[in-house]
């Protein structure tokens, strides 16, 4: 089971630990202050990160934009920018949950809307659990950044 993450370099020390992980585009293998954001292939076993520099970066989005996706609801073909990757309430990827894919269209139906709902109650019951039990802390610590599977455009819909 495999996944891939990504999101920003934050300093250079940070750029060239995940270089030193994988590796990057000839521009940062140059210059590593080029590095701009890294993506990386993660498995049980850990991960290999490649690290872009902006233009690599944004060439690559581009590229993934139009590769074409099945519409999990519709089960029509539509470029990757025309939908969304949805992540449900309690997703966990290293436990082999894969977003579904939802396209424009779908996303504003009842079924995927309903799919929210539910999300939102399940938080919010969750919520009111963890508050009348203080005593016990079930939320663990996640490397926020290492488990963003999207970039922050799709903010609004994964919690
Ligand atoms: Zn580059
Ligand atoms: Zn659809």
């Amino acid at each position: 089971m495999n996944w891939f993450t990504n999101g920003s370099v934050r300093d250079q020390k940070h750029a060239e630990r995940l270089f030193t992980e994988g590796g990057g585009c000839e521009h940062v293998e140059k210059d590593i202050s080029l590095a701009a954001y890294w993506s990386a292939e993660n498995d049980s076993l850990g991960r290999e990160t490649y690290v872009y520099c902006k233009e690599c970066w944004e060439k690559a989005q581009q590229e993934e934009d139009e590769e074409e996706e099945c519409c999990f609801d519709c089960g029509k073909m539509f470029p990757r920018k025309d939908t969304i990757a949805y992540k449900w309430y309690g997703f966990y990827a290293p436990q082999g949950d894969e977003p579904l894919i939802i396209c424009k269209d779908c996303k504003v139906l009842p079924k995927h809307l309903s799919r929210l709902a539910r999300d939102r109650s399940e938080r919010e019951e969750d919520e009111r659990l963890e508050e009348e039990d203080d005593d016990i802390d079930l939320r663990y610590d996640v490397d926020e950044e290492d488990w963003t599977n999207e970039p922050e455009d799709n903010s609004d819909i994964n919690w």
